[in-house]
């Protein structure tokens, strides 16, 4: 039997329709959400992310600045203007869109967000509540994929997640968001010795590790679930870690790349912002 396809592009544009009325609702007691979103060179991967999420944000009603850069910024002056940006009331979340030229030091530029409008969730302050099951802004991609297993009714309390890839950004944050809904929680990486029989444990396999076709349809458990976080291009095509075509009639559930876990990332990247702006005004949060 074929898994079915989990399909974030349908779930992301669901919770925008949400979002739309809430911002609205919103901007009735207040004012409209601002999103600030640093870009420094012309990476053109990270040109279409930053447009996607501008183009998303203004859908719902968030206002959304963007701030360019060329790839020779001193990281001096780009703390400045997060320096700057943290002090702006019409700006709510600040987003630097990763990665940055080898000469900034990353952890510096993150840690000098206001840890209130760290839309991205990377901050060590919202990692740390993140941690400690405090509710707090949360990594995008993450958050997306618990959002998105939720929407399918996946078991999460009691399963075994196994994880492959243990990024700051991604497999990390997935681990903790997991063991946080009671799942047994695997992580491997580069380094993990026989990859193949970890996997083959899973009843969720997340895979997010930027290398094609890594994880084949022998390494999957029959009926488990497989989120492909995964984002490899070739020329103007994109493809998973997964290969979605010896898994698709193994697993039980599986994400399309695209339209799995990318529209999830960018719906919840604005849950934050309208959740920063709540909380930036002292309005309870809804979402
Ligand atoms: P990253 O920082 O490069 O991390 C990759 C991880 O994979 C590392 O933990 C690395 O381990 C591990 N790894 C490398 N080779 C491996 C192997 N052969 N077997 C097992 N693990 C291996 O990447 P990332 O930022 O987490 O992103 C991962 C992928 O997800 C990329 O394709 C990225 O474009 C994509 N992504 C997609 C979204 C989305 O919204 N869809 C969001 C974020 C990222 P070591 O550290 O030990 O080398």
């Amino acid at each position: 039997m074929s898994a079915i396809i989990m399909d974030g592009k349908q779930l992301a544009a669901q919770i925008r329709d949400t979002l739309k009325d809430e911002v609205a609702e919103y901007q009735n007691q207040s004012v409209q959400p601002g999103l600030a979103v640093i870009l420094v060179g012309n990476h053109p991967a990270s040109e279409t992310y930053v447009q996607a999420k501008q183009k998303a944000a203004l859908a719902v009603g968030i206002r959304s600045y963007l701030i360019r850069f060329a790839d020779n910024v001193s990281q001096g002056e780009l703390l400045a203007k997060i320096a700057q940006l943290n002090n702006d009331p019409q700006v709510n979340g600040i987003l630097v869109q990763l990665p940055l030229p080898k000469h900034i030091d990353v952890q510096t530029v993150i840690d000098a967000i206001d840890p209130e409008k760290d839309v991205d969730g990377f901050h060590p302050l919202n990692v740390g509540n993140m941690q400690v099951g405090k509710k707090t802004l949360l990594p995008c991609t993450p958050f997306g994929i618990v959002k998105l297993l939720k929407a399918y009714n996946i078991p999460l309390q009691g399963k075994h997640a196994v994880i492959v890839g243990h990024s700051h950004i991604v497999g990390r944050p997935m681990a903790t968001l997991l063991l946080n809904e009671n799942a047994t929680v695997s992580v491997c990486h580069a380094y993990t010795e026989n990859l193949k029989e970890m996997t083959k444990m899973a009843d969720i396999l997340i895979v997010a590790v930027g290398k094609k076709h890594l994880i084949t349809g022998d390494m999957v458990k029959p009926a488990a679930t497989v989120i492909d976080v995964g984002i490899n291009r070739e020329g103007k095509r994109i493809f998973g870690d997964c290969d979605f075509d010896s898994i698709k009639d193994i697993a039980s559930h599986i994400t399309p790349v695209p339209g799995g876990v990318g529209p999830m990332t960018i719906a919840t990247l604005l849950c934050n912002t309208l959740q920063a702006a709540r909380s930036q005004s002292k309005q309870p949060v809804l979402v």
